[in-house]
């Protein structure tokens, strides 16, 4: 990947599209135009590619071909995935949700919906390294419980939480039925986690194209096929993706999000024990510059995110110092607003305002250079002194 010479350290709040995922979806823009739900040969062009990359993505996450469903974006497919399941049980006096309390917002803000409109929403709480209790799980389901929402890997402090073992708790409490159904949100984890739909034990799966080097605004929800009569359309109009997102299909964007899935499972290994080893290094050189500071979540976690505490910083502070020495971290997730909401994840940890306010998170990625690193951590050095 081409070189700046700033340093992005911000891969967790998206990343740059990889040259050869652009070469792949050049051809669509302004040749091979068509809508894919034309006859022609234009929309042929359209529909062969749309179909090259749903077999792709299917075959990167064991599933078939028409269990992958795409969307605008992981937003979208979480959406899909909570209100689909729920507006199927729109008839049921109280239906029950459980998501955790470190989900990213799309799944957070539509449980609150759920709440307004009648149902139960239960958060499941995490301990102090950021980890589901599934012994809470386990007490809270029941016969009215439709689905179960708790991501893979959490985009803040980069916690992998133990997807195939809740599987395996919701699989002996069904019983042989359906329900409750669990979704888990991919997104940050398909880097560098084996993200096998059936080894993991999952019924939905939302993925996003922009966090692995696709471009922005594509997503996918896998739908396990035994579960898609539990799931209704949220977007209704020309019954596209099997029906369950109407809308002209984004046709470069899909190509191209196939081909950041391909080089994503490709360099998963070589890239995560290569970001593995930046990762120590900068924990190890923060440690010597400034002692107090702690790190926020557990282990297991992915290797390119750090969330750090820095005692008696500011991180809005230090985030906007960094930025004008061209370097680019964040205090956590990236919302809408650019206005620093203090974060759901680090008080779902149990920390105090003060910690939560004192925190940043570096993720690194593809161009990220050991240079970048120690770069990175004299910045912070000279920072951290001088408002000391
Ligand atoms: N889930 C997670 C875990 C994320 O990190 C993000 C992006 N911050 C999303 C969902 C939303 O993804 P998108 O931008 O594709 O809507």
């Amino acid at each position: 990947m081409r070189k700046s010479t700033r340093i992005y350290l911000d891969h967790a709040a998206t990343t740059p599209v990889d040259p050869a995922v652009f070469e792949v979806m050049k051809p669509y823009f302004s040749e091979n135009y068509g809508n894919a739900g034309s006859l022609h040969s234009f929309g042929q062009a359209a529909i062969t590619a749309i179909d090259e990359a749903r077999s792709a993505i299917a075959k990167a996450i064991d599933a078939e071909f028409d269990e992958v469903i795409f969307t605008g974006g992981a937003t979208e497919a979480n959406n899909l995935a909570l209100r689909g399941a729920l507006k199927r049980k729109d008839r049921e006096p109280r239906p029950k949700v459980i998501v955790s309390f470190v989900e990213h917002e799309s799944v957070l803000d539509t449980a609150r919906d759920f709440e307004r409109e009648g149902a139960e929403v239960v958060y499941l709480p995490v301990d102090g390294s950021g980890f589901v209790d599934l012994v809470f799980l386990k007490k809270n389901l029941d016969e009215r419980t439709v689905l179960v929402s708790v991501m893979y890997a959490q985009n803040e402090i980069g916690t992998i939480q133990p997807v195939a073992e809740i599987a395996e708790i919701l699989r002996d409490f069904r019983d042989g039925g359906i329900y409750p159904l669990f979704h888990t949100d991919a997104v940050q984890a398909f880097q560098f986690l084996d993200c096998n739909v059936n080894r993991l034990g999952v019924d939905l799966m939302t993925l996003s194209a922009h966090k692995i080097y696709g471009p922005k605004g594509a997503g996918a929800l896998y739908i396990r096929n035994g579960v898609k009569d539990a799931l209704a359309p949220v977007l209704t109009g020309g019954g596209q993706e099997f029906g369950f997102r109407s809308g002209t299909e984004n046709v470069p964007a899909i190509a191209g999000f196939a081909k950041a899935v391909k080089l994503a499972v490709s360099g998963r290994v070589l890239e995560g024990s290569r970001l593995a080893g930046l990762k120590a290094r900068f924990w190890d050189g923060l440690k010597e510059i400034f002692p107090l500071a702690e790190r926020n979540g557990g282990e297991p976690s992915l290797p390119n995110i750090l969330n750090v505490h820095f005692p008696g910083k500011s991180s809005e502070e230090l985030i906007l110092a960094l930025d004008a020495e061209g370097i680019a971290v964040s205090s956590g997730s990236a919302c809408g607003s650019r206005v620093a909401r203090p974060s759901h994840v680090l008080q779902a940890l149990g920390f105090p305002p003060e910690r939560v306010k004192s925190s940043i998170r570096f993720s690194f990625g593809r161009s990220t250079s050991a240079e970048d690193v120690e770069k990175t951590l004299a910045a912070l050095d000279g920072l951290l002194r001088r408002n000391n």
